[in-house]
């Protein structure tokens, strides 16, 4: 079975997809991790973001034992790897490692912005996740603060805006919901909440 979780920012599809892996003990891929990854190795060969060459030829060469660098996490990572994720060349070189990870025996929960779309179009269940840009601004200072951190909020309720603006209107693999996506809005769910209707969800559709 492959569970496509898509959705924005701070909508809460991460923790989700992480949950119902492990619910249904399959694998997990947060592919949001993979266009953070290509996002610092073309920063760290000193190239700018915006070359198409560069860019391209990170994302060929990304390793995947590397997602879990406490580097990729943050928002400005996330700003990083939305510059890189509109390069068609960078998305097509990042395909086959996605589709792959799907085809597991176990079977797969990607989370992301096209996996309901273009990585995996024939997937059993595709769960849109959202929520008000408001509580995913607030989700992402809470999440700061308990780390110690100080941050703005108005600076992260904007940079939310920013990368929704740009995942949307870009050309290449535009976030969007899948037409047979199931829209499952978070605003007033906590996480928890959020599982069970992903269940009750999941039950109908698979
Ligand atoms: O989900 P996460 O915030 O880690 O994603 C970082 C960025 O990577 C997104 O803003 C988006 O531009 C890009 N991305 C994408 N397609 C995916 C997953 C992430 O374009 N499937």
């Amino acid at each position: 079975m492959i569970i496509a979780i898509d959705g924005p920012a701070a909508s809460g599809k991460g923790t989700l997809a992480k949950r119902i892996a492990a619910h249904f003990d399959m694998a997990w891929l947060d592919t949001g991790l993979l266009y953070r990854a290509v996002a610092r190795d073309v920063l760290a060969a000193g190239s700018d973001l915006e070359d198409v060459q560069a860019a391209a030829a990170a994302a060929k060469s990304v390793n995947a034992e590397t997602l879990d660098d406490p580097a990729l996490r943050g928002p400005r990572a996330g700003d990083a790897a939305s510059i890189v994720a509109k390069i068609p060349e960078v998305r097509a070189a990042l395909l086959e490692y996605q589709r792959a990870f799907a085809r597991q025996d176990k079977g797969a929960v990607l989370d992301g912005r096209d996996i309901g779309t273009v990585v995996c179009p024939e997937a059993h269940v595709k769960i849109f996740v959202t929520a008000s840009d408001e509580a995913r601004a607030k989700r992402r200072f809470l999440e700061h603060q308990s780390r110690g951190e100080s941050v703005m909020y108005d600076d992260l309720l904007a940079d939310i805006r920013r990368r929704d603006a740009r995942d949307s209107g870009r050309a290449a693999a535009p976030m969007h919901a899948a037409a047979d996506a199931v829209h499952l809005d978070t605003t007033t769910l906590d996480a928890d909440q959020a599982f069970a209707v992903a269940l009750q969800l999941i039950g109908v559709m698979r």
